[in-house]
């Protein structure tokens, strides 16, 4: 896959971060995903994958983070700490890492709400809902069931249904893979690389999966320590033997086993097929919303 969009739909131009006001996650990455593009953002676990995500869709101030140098610019939308619901209503729309849905509502009522802040009529969210139901038929089997009772992969469909019915012209991704069977893995790229390609949906997704990712990519941007350590074509990354023995090999995997084993201690979904042992929504545990 190749992409050779040159006007980007986001632009993140050397964004330094920090925690706390001390602990400095992010020190001056730059990254562009222009239209119709699926980025990867990789790295390993601290690399500041979820931060660069959080710093394009607003919500560090959820995390006592802030940008402190640098510039966001979304479409017409140009800052450092933009305001999501702005980010949202031009586009721009994350899903959180933990597929965080309403536990206590249904399927259908997790989606419908997705589509709030847009305020279409009532015929218009239900032909949406139906097109997420075509997009991943196993929410449909499971419309009536409650979110918290689904299986981490239903979970995570949901979660992305939910996104989509925002219609976003860049979805971000946080490690939609973690804690999935293969098999489901499989399915959700594949939804995620039809909807980039046959409705244009713009991808920048963080994965410690990087083989599934760059084989579903465009473009991969390597962190390290909170900064670009390395970035190209995905295919061409693919390729290259450090990226193979770090991120496609032995240590990898076991990343990706600790990564799991860290979801599934916070209380997070377990792997596809099962169901959670209880609800894992942390939206419903704290108080506060979805991203979405
Ligand atoms: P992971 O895959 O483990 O989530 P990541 O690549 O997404 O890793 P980040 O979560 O962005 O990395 O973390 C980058 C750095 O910022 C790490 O050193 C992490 O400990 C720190 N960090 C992240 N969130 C917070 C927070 N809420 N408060 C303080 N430090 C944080």
């Amino acid at each position: 896959m190749s992409s050779h969009a040159t006007t980007a739909l986001l632009e993140l131009n050397d964004i330094h971060v920090d925690y706390e006001g001390i602990i400095s996650a992010l020190r001056g990455v730059s990254l562009r995903v222009a239209p119709g593009e699926i980025v990867a953002l990789l790295g390993s676990n601290g690399a500041g994958k979820t931060t660069t995500l959080k710093a394009a869709s607003g919500l560090l101030g959820a995390e006592r983070g802030a940008i402190t140098r640098g510039n966001v610019r979304f479409e017409a939308l140009s800052g450092a700490g933009l305001d999501p619901r702005r980010l949202a209503q031009a586009g721009l729309v994350q899903v959180l890492e933990g597929r965080r849905c309403f536990a206590h509502l249904s399927v259908h009522e997790n989606l419908i709400s997705g589509a709030l802040g847009r305020r279409a009529p009532r015929a218009e969210v239900s032909a949406d809902a139906e097109r997420i139901y075509t997009l991943f038929p196993r929410l449909k089997v499971r419309i009536g069931s409650a979110a918290g009772l689904l299986s981490g992969g239903e979970q995570q469909m949901l979660a992305i249904g939910r996104a989509l019915m925002v219609r976003p012209r860049l979805l971000l991704l946080d490690e939609p893979s973690i804690g999935l069977a293969p098999q489901i893995v499989e399915e959700i790229f594949d939804v995620i690389t039809e909807l980039n390609r046959t409705q244009g949906v713009s991808v920048l997704l963080a994965e410690q999966n990087a083989r599934v990712a760059l084989r579903h990519s465009h473009r991969a941007i390597v962190l390290e320590n909170g900064r670009v350590a390395l970035s190209g074509e995905a295919a061409e990354l693919a390729e290259r033997a450090d990226v193979k023995s770090f991120y496609l090999g032995h240590a990898a995997s076991e990343q990706g086993r600790l990564r799991a084993l860290k979801l599934q201690q916070r209380g997070g979904a377990s792997a596809a097929g099962e169901p959670p042992p209880r609800a894992p929504l942390s939206d419903v545990r704290d108080g506060t919303p979805p991203a979405v």
